[in-house]
């Protein structure tokens, strides 16, 4: 057994024995509250237990381990639907960034280890209504204000916003300039007056979505994390952190033996539909392309333990898995008939096939929309041109709205 696989192990063995108290069986029917309370409870577990900051410096709280432990933990925790969902953004992106950029390390410090126990929530305030593919077109400003900033506009879908202590945020700064060179990077509390966060319900009936208002918010220069005019490079850097999160080649819908179960109990035409050849058709395709999916997987986990980079291929897994996942819960209600008009706002995408069905086009959005991930296909694996960029090198303030 390799040692990756050894710690694997260890930390199975370990969800295991807590499975029972934090894990998708106990979750079921519990508000939102008490979802979150039950996660704050978990991370503290986690952090004791040694499974937290796997990857990060011992100095703010990690484990001093590699990205490839890391993974490893997430792919065996994803397996027990455990409550950390509302902390997988702030510690993904926002809380690495602030231990890389703030230069008052002991406030990132208290900072970190607070967000690693889930006593505070980050979140990420970048889209706007005019801007979420092309971030750099974002019109929130940050103008200067004595000896430090005031802000004003409108971000959109900030998930876990209603529950954040602290957002990291991009602001245009100078608007005179061409777009991607005029914006800036702070940290902003968000218990500041004028910050008003207003919660939206997505069609699945969940709130993780919200609009934030920003009205005359004052923050100090020392928020901010990027150089004046330098936001964008630490807004990529923000979007790279964790190039290789643990993937699901299943999109974080239902496992496929859910759907020959399903097969096998439901009929077309008076028989049993896994004796549908259409049916068949459609397991062995999606068998097929999990497989393939792993395989880019696997390998992109090889090339890390051999000291080597991943390439953009991994775009590929998000692309195609939540797909093929809102094509096949489609099947599955199909073949589900007037059962399928059944609706649990409870339950979850990886068992349900209503919740994964609905839930699916915001999967094809959040965290890079599909025509975004052909675009980086198409550039960075194939080679082709890039599209035509008409607003490039235009000052902001003269491309027209
Ligand atoms: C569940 C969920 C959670 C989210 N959480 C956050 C968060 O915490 N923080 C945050 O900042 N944002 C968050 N987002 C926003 C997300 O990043 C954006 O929705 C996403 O970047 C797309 O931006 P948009 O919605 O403005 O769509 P647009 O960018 O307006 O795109 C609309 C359509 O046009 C296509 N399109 C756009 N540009 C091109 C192009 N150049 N070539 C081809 N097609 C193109 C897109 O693919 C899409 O189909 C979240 C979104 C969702 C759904």
């Amino acid at each position: 057994m390799s040692d990756i696989e050894a710690y694997s192990e260890r930390a199975r063995e370990w969800l295991q024995s807590v499975a029972g108290e934090f894990g998708g069986a106990v979750r079921k029917g519990l508000s939102d509250a008490e979802n979150l309370a039950l996660g704050r409870r978990y991370l503290k577990a986690r952090f004791d237990a040694g499974y937290a900051g796997i990857n990060w410096s011992p100095e703010f709280g990690g484990q001093g381990l590699t990205h490839i432990e890391k993974v490893a933990f997430e792919a065996e925790e994803m397996k027990f639907s455990m409550p950390s969902g509302f902390f997988g953004i702030s510690l993904g992106m926002p809380v690495p960034i602030l231990m890389k950029y703030c230069e008052d390390k002991a406030f990132a410090k208290e900072r970190v280890l607070k967000a690693l126990q889930g006593e505070e929530i980050w979140c990420q305030l970048f889209s706007e209504p005019a801007g979420g593919s092309d971030l750099a077109g974002l019109r929130l400003r940050a103008e200067q204000d004595g000896n430090g900033w005031k802000l004003n506009g409108q971000k959109l879908w900030t998930s876990f916003a209603q529950y954040s202590d602290y957002g990291v945020i991009v602001a245009r700064t100078d608007p005179t300039v061409a777009k991607h060179k005029g914006l800036t990077y702070f940290w902003v509390d968000m218990k500041s007056p004028g910050v008003e966060v207003r919660p939206v319900k997505l069609a699945a009936g969940d709130h993780m979505v919200n609009e934030v208002f920003f009205d005359d918010v004052r923050i100090d220069d020392s928020n901010r994390l990027s150089p004046v005019g330098g936001g964008f490079s630490v807004a990529m850097a923000t979007l790279m952190i964790e190039r290789y999160t643990a993937t699901d080649s299943a999109g974080f819908g239902p496992h496929l033996d859910l759907f020959i179960s399903l097969a096998k109990e439901t009929k077309i035409g008076g028989k049993p539909a896994i004796e549908d050849g259409r049916i068949r058709q459609q397991i062995a395709r999606n068998y097929a392309m999990r497989n393939g999916l792993d395989a880019i997987t696997a390998r992109a986990m090889l090339m890390m333990r051999a000291g080597m980079e991943p390439g953009p291929e991994g775009s590929l897994n998000k692309l195609v898995s939540v797909r093929s996942r809102q094509k096949l819960s489609e099947l599955a209600i199909d073949l589900q008939g007037t059962d399928a008009l059944h609706y649990d706002d409870q339950a979850s995408s990886k068992d349900d096939w209503q919740a994964s069905w609905i839930g699916a086009p915001t999967g094809r959005i959040a965290g890079g929309a599909d025509e975004m991930l052909l675009n980086t296909i198409a550039e960075r694996i194939l080679g082709l041109p890039q599209d035509h960029r008409p607003d490039k090198g235009v000052p902001f303030n003269q491309i027209p709205a």
